[in-house]
């Protein structure tokens, strides 16, 4: 494939985005952009300084002073908060729901909005909320993964036993649910199907199998 393309991934939490988005990016010598993780940082500097989501102004100013950083390697994505390693820290439960949470305020998402703008661009696969709507309306292809509820709580209760966290199956299932009413039903950039984007359904697919599918799509649309 010639041309080098920017391409967004949006979905629910759970919907196998990660996945398929690193080896989407892998297979096409692209560099993978998680913004989600943008919004984890800054909700475990603000658990951190003791900053609650009321507290809009030192959210802001948080925002605009924290360092967050991406490296890769040949193991996957290590990230950075003001030069320390996080990238297990941003992925404990109580983080998920507080990015979930923080992620509502508009002097949020309009500090780390510009910042993914920055990191994104042709040769990058970033996946998100809003990637296709908002940050990159721009983008060549835009997929959106989607999944039955059950099959999403599942993956994200075994992400979490494969990193050490334990968890009820039950319990993860509910709060994947909630955070998910949270973000399409919140005011500023909720969870949205681009009209141009492209739906795939992973329920029961392996992540190779998604990815082979927006392989045929990229290769359809260039
Ligand atoms: O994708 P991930 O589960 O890591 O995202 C954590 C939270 O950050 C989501 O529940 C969502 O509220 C928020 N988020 C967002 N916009 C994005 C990416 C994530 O609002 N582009």
């Amino acid at each position: 494939m010639g041309k080098r393309l920017l391409i967004v991934i949006d979905g629910p939490a759970g919907a196998g985005k990660s996945t398929a988005a690193r080896l989407l990016a892998k297979q096409l010598g692209y560099r993978y952009l998680d913004t989600g993780a943008t919004y984890r940082v800054v909700a475990l500097s603000a658990k951190q300084r003791g900053i609650t989501p009321e507290m809009t102004e030192k959210l802001g100013r948080l925002c605009a002073e924290l360092g967050i950083g991406f490296e890769d390697n040949e193991e996957g994505q290590r990230v950075y908060m003001d030069g320390k390693d996080v990238t297990e820290a941003i992925r404990t439960p109580e983080i998920s729901m507080l990015a979930s949470r923080i992620s509502q305020e508009k002097v949020v998402r309009d500090a780390l909005v510009d910042l993914q703008r920055r990191l994104g661009g042709p040769g990058v696969v970033a996946e998100g909320r809003d990637m296709g709507l908002v940050v990159f309306p721009e983008a060549a292809v835009k997929f959106y993964l989607d999944a039955k509820p059950e099959d999403r709580g599942t993956r994200r209760y075994k992400e979490l036993l494969d990193r050490g966290i334990t968890a009820d199956l039950s319990r993860v299932i509910e709060d994947t649910d909630r955070r998910d009413k949270e973000d399409r039903n919140r005011e500023v950039a909720p969870l949205q199907t681009a009209p141009d984007a492209i739906t795939i359904d992973s329920t029961g697919l392996t992540p190779e199998e998604v990815v082979e599918r927006m392989l045929a799509e990229i290769k359809k649309s260039g």
